[in-house]
């Protein structure tokens, strides 16, 4: 094949990973970021920002379940949630899913990305956009979380890896932000990469949680299209959420009457389970 019929991601110096862009669907440049939207006969229709994989129809339900249900279902009582970065809507779309969360706050600075994916990829946000619950602010997360009034049970940060405009919510001084955003008892989890290929990414997370947080982890799930290994979520509360126990996130579970593809109380806590070269990557 050509290289026209191939988008080729270069995330890591000495690695890449190709895809067959069978269709082109939509090819801009944002104020932010190149945005294209295509079809691939594996993963089904991929968003890409800047040749970076985002999404794709095909596997973003492990990414969207994992960081969704599992800080969810193990505050136990999360009403207000906020969701920085998330453009695509699946991220709303999997907060939206549990009937006890009344609030839900998405920060994302690119209105490009929501408005294309609402035309593009409409099974990703899944009509979330539409919900009542969702309030939707186009801004800077990392200027959003300085000047919040915060109160939220949860904050997931979906945001792109850490260059571009993704790059401020990686800092010490954005976390900390977050965790003042909190409620008592919220958890705070963010996509952290994968640590095989962005080990000193998650190095530098954990010691920035470590800080701030009496319960400072990360927990892991394989994404197909998030090349080389799993890629790590990171968790971080005051509280007591990661004690949870397998029967009672069951019974939180089975009352949400969410069906999942990934999740299921047992993954939930095996998540937490690391493996060697990631605890030491651990500061
Ligand atoms: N999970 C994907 C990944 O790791 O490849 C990323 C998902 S995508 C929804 C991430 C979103 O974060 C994009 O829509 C991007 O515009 C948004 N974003 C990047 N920097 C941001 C910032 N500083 N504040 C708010 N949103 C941001």
């Amino acid at each position: 094949m050509t290289d026209k019929t191939w988008m080729r991601e270069a995330l890591h110096g000495h690695y890449a990973q190709s895809f067959t862009v069978d269709e082109l669907l939509y090819d801009s440049e944002t104020d932010h970021q190149r945005l294209r939207v295509f079809q691939n006969g594996t993963f089904g229709r991929m968003l890409t920002l800047d040749d970076v994989v985002q999404t794709t129809e095909g596997d973003n339900f492990i990414y969207h379940e994992m960081l969704t249900h599992v800080p969810i279902l193990a505050h136990g009582a999360a009403k207000r949630v906020c969701i920085v970065g998330g453009g695509d809507g699946g991220m709303a779309r999997e907060v939206l899913k549990h009937a006890g969360v009344e609030q839900v706050t998405m920060v994302e600075i690119d209105a490009g990305v929501v408005e294309f994916s609402k035309q593009y990829l409409p099974m990703l946000s899944q009509g979330a956009f539409e919900d009542e619950r969702l309030d939707l602010v186009i801004a800077d997360g990392a200027e959003f979380m300085k000047v919040t009034q915060g109160g939220y049970d949860v904050i997931i940060v979906d945001s792109t890896d850490p260059i571009g405009p993704g790059e401020v919510l990686f800092t010490d001084t954005f976390y900390g932000h977050a965790k003042r955003a909190l409620a008592p008892g919220g958890v705070l989890v963010t996509q952290n990469g994968v640590p095989f290929l962005q080990g000193e990414e998650l190095t530098n997370t954990m010691r920035a949680f470590q800080a701030l947080f009496a319960d400072a982890t990360c927990y892991m799930a394989t994404v197909p299209t998030y090349a080389g290994g799993p890629m790590a979520f990171g968790w971080g509360t005051d509280g007591a959420a990661r004690s949870v126990t397998v029967k009672d996130l069951t019974e939180r579970f089975a009352s949400t009457g969410i069906a999942c593809d990934y999740y299921t109380p047992e993954v939930h806590k095996a998540a937490f389970a690391l493996p060697g070269y990631v605890l030491k990557l651990m500061p």
